[in-house]
């Protein structure tokens, strides 16, 4: 039986939890190395990538996650996740490493902060069709290189649009939060890739 773990240092690692349940998924969470070892997929929630960032490195799961990452485990991230799951950063705090994951520049709060939180009607690049989702002080791909699949665009307070969900092998990345709605495209995408 496949596992798939979820970072539970910070953020919202319950709803994520939560949704992986509902669909069947054997899950576990992660908070030491034994336990990111047991796992054949990983989710990294929404929350604040500067504190997971700080709490990765005191836990000693960072070099484990890197390691892990460019291994080809699957992976999803939401919101803070997707900050982690960036190659580089721009508008991190002084001294915030990524993981790394997926070759792509993310702009951390980059909707501003008139759009701390926002629901917005997207469309889902796989099957065409509408996805309803919640951002809250959301980042965006700023740059990507080839081989990012852009699975979703919103528009930016700039009137540009911005991809605000990627793949990249069995790495999925969302600026919004699949795991407060009841839409579970998102997780079953990546059971998909297990
Ligand atoms: N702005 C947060 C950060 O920088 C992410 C917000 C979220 O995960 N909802 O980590």
């Amino acid at each position: 039986m496949t596992t798939v773990g979820v970072l539970a240092l910070q953020g919202d690692f319950r709803e994520h939890h939560v949704m992986l349940d509902g669909l069947g998924a054997d899950v576990v969470k992660v908070r030491r190395l034994s336990e990111l070892d047991a796992v054949d997929g990983l989710v990294i929630p929404g929350g604040e990538s500067t504190t997971m960032d700080k709490l990765m490195r005191a836990f000693g799961l960072r070099d484990g996650l890197v390691e892990r990452i460019h291994a080809g485990l699957p992976v999803l991230g939401s919101c803070a996740g997707m900050i982690l799951l960036a190659r580089d950063l721009r508008d991190g705090i002084e001294g915030q490493q990524t993981l790394g994951g997926i070759p792509m520049t993310v702009r951390r709060n980059a909707f501003g902060r008139q759009v701390d939180s926002a629901e917005v009607d997207l469309v889902w690049e796989l099957d065409g069709s509408p996805m309803h989702a919640t951002f809250i002080r959301a980042p965006w791909v700023e740059q990507y290189d080839e081989g990012v699949e852009v699975l979703a665009t919103a528009t930016g307070p700039d009137g540009e649009r911005h991809p605000v969900a990627v793949r990249h092998g069995a790495v999925i990345a969302t600026a919004f939060h699949p795991e407060i709605s009841s839409d579970t495209r998102v997780h079953e995408l990546l059971l998909a890739q297990l």
